[in-house]
This record gives structure tokens, C-alpha cells and sequence, in this order.
């Protein structure tokens, strides 16, 4: 079976930041690259937040630099998913994909975290079909049409004021009073003269014969002024935050109350030793590509302490 110091799970910002440093660390190293290759920020558009890039950088392009300097300094990038892993006994072993095993001195986990969806059946039903988690992957698709934006958070608004650009309306779907966005981005979408916001409503369905040409709303879900109504959009955007990928690791590590991997103290340990936690899926505050790099830079040397206390380097 082929063996690794240090297996690398996941390729945002976390794991390819801890590929650097193992590798520069003379640490062999593999990375599979999981679902979906470079990570959320593959698909926003220009990120302005990201130091080093005085006029912005393309989220694509960023992760794209990253994978090239990893691949530089000598790591081990390959496609694949990282499907289950037993964390029972040292060396891990991992299987890629349900075929191919892989066995690990360490482990990063450095899956991240998925967009979340309303749990409503007609999110199945019409996925694919103007159900979206992306406004940057599918927005193309609505140009001069009328799409619903769920949400009331940092993203809701992002991807609001993007698609305004793109749609001839934009609804904002929020069920409190308030939107839960920084004061910023708040100021862009009230902006908008194409964005409507609609407080205090929830989805309950969607409709239309071969697409998305509606939504059923209610406003006070609850209350004595209830009320439904319908609205017509050719597009549903979800973007109510995201759950942090873990369901591979089938209960073997300890996660905390919202799903979130548990860390040791200040570390990137996990409760397992030798298994390590960095980004989106260990990060419940902060959520930034910024401080997912800067924790899979720790995890890379939490493992190098490690390995070098258990004599494997
Ligand atoms: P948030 O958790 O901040 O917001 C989620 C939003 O979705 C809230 O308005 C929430 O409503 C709503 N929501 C959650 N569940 C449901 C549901 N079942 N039905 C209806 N509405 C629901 O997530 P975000 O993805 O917006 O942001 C995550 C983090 O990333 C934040 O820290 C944010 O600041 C950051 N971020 C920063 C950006 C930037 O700086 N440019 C861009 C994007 C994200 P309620 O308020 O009622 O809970």
C-alpha cells in the first residue's frame, strides 16, 4: 500500500497552505483534492480581501497560484475523494474514491464546508433545473430574468448585489426583521435599485412545469397576520451558510455542537492524535480564506512537531 507522512484532505486555501509547509519542511506529503478541486472560492468572482493583491484576484486564479506553488515545492496533488478513514490505529488508512488505500503518519482535514439548503423537497425537485447554492456558478443563466436569493447574511447579500448586475429583479428571502449582514454590505444591496427585500418570510415550495417559475412564500410565519403568497422567479438562490464537510470520518472525531471539528487548546490538533483540522470545517467564527491559510500553515506545524516527537522524521 502506498505510504505518507502526512495525507492532506481537501483543496482550499487550508490544505494547500499546509502543502507548502510540509513540503518545505521536507515533509512527503499527498493531497486529494475532494468534490470540488480549489474549494469555495473557486466559485466567487474578484476577492479584494486576500493581502498581497492591490487590485483584487479572480477566486479561480487564487487557487490555481496556490496549487502551482504547492506543486513547486514539491507536493503531491491528486484528484480524488477521500471516501473513509479509519483513524483506529496509526499508520491511518485511507480509502480514495471506494477503491484505493492510502496509508498516513498524519492527517490534515481540510474538507471545508458546503452550502446548505432549506430541506424543502422542491430544492430536489427543481436542482439543476433554477435551484442554485451558487450565484457566480449559475447567474449566467438568469440574465434579464427574476431570481430569489435566500438569505440575510454576508453571502445573501454578495451574491444579491451580483446577480442585480446579471437579473432584471432580485428578491431577498429573509425570515427575520433584519438583516444579519455587516453594515458594508448591507449599504450595496439597499443600493440596488433591482433588489427588493422581503423581511419576515419563509419558503415553503416552489413551482413551475419544467423549471423554477415560482416560489410560495409565507410572512409571519406563525403568527396572527400570517400570510401566504406567491412570487415568480425564474431562480432560486440558496444562501443560508454552510455545514462543514465531516460524514467521512463516521463519528471517529469529536466535533462540537454546530459540527464543527473540536480543537485542542490554541492547536489544530483533533481529539485523535496525529490527525490534525484546519479551515472552514474546524472554524465555526472567522470563515475567511485568510485565516483558513493561516490555519493550514499551523496544522502543518502541529504535524512537523509530531512526527519529529515520534521519530517518523
Ligand atoms: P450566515 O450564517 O452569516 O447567515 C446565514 C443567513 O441565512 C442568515 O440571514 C440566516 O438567518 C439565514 N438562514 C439560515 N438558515 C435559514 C433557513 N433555514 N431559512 C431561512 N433563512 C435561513 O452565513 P453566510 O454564509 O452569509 O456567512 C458566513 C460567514 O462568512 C460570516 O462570518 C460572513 O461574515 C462571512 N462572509 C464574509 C463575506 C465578506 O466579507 N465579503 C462574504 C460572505 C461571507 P438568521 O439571521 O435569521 O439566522
Amino acid at each position: 500500500m502506498e505510504k505518507t507522512k502526512c495525507l492532506i484532505i481537501g483543496s482550499g486555501p487550508a490544505g494547500y497552505t499546509a502543502a507548502i509547509y510540509a513540503s518545505r519542511a521536507n515533509i512527503d506529503n499527498v493531497m486529494y483534492e475532494g468534490i470540488q478541486p480549489g474549494g469555495q472560492l473557486t466559485t466567487t468572482t474578484e476577492i479584494e480581501n486576500f493581502p498581497g493583491f492591490p487590485t483584487g484576484i479572480e477566486g479561480f486564479d487564487l487557487m490555481e497560484n496556490m496549487k502551482q506553488q504547492a506543486e513547486r515545492v514539491g507536493s503531491v496533488i491528486r484528484s480524488g475523494v477521500v471516501t473513509a478513514i479509519d483513524l483506529s490505529k496509526r499508520p491511518f488508512v485511507a480509502t480514495i474514491d471506494g477503491k484505493d488505500q492510502i496509508e498516513a503518519e498524519s492527517v490534515i482535514i481540510a474538507t471545508g464546508a458546503s452550502a446548505k439548503y432549506l430541506g424543502i423537497d422542491d430544492e430536489k425537485k427543481y436542482s439543476g433545473m433554477g435551484v442554485s447554492a451558487c450565484a457566480t456558478c449559475d447567474g449566467f443563466f438568469y440574465r434579464k430574468k427574476t431570481v430569489a436569493v435566500v438569505g440575510g447574511g454576508d453571502t445573501a447579500c454578495e451574491e444579491a448585489s451580483y446577480l442585480s448586475n446579471i437579473a432584471k429583479k432580485v428578491y431577498m428571502i429573509v425570515r427575520k426583521d433584519y438583516l444579519r449582514a455587516s453594515q458594508a454590505m448591507q449599504k450595496r444591496v439597499n443600493e440596488k435599485e433591482n433588489i427588493e427585500i422581503l423581511f419576515n418570510c419563509n419558503t415553503v415550495g416552489l413551482f413551475g412545469e419544467n423549471g423554477v417559475e415560482g416560489a410560495h412564500l409565507v410572512r409571519h410565519k406563525g403568527t396572527d397576520h400570517e400570510e401566504m403568497f406567491d412570487i415568480a422567479i425564474d431562480g432560486f438562490f440558496l444562501a443560508i451558510g454552510h455545514r462543514p464537510n465531516t460524514a467521512f470520518l463516521n463519528g471517529q472525531i469529536t466535533l462540537d455542537e454546530q459540527g464543527y471539528i473540536e480543537l485542542q487548546g490554541k492547536t489544530t490538533a483533533t481529539n485523535v492524535e496525529g490527525v490534525f483540522a484546519a479551515g472552514d470545517v474546524a472554524d465555526p467564527i472567522y470563515r475567511q480564506a485568510v485565516s483558513a491559510a493561516g490555519m493550514g500553515c499551523h496544522a502543518a506545524l502541529d504535524v512537523q512537531q509530531f512526527l519529529m516527537a515520534k521519530g517518523l522524521i
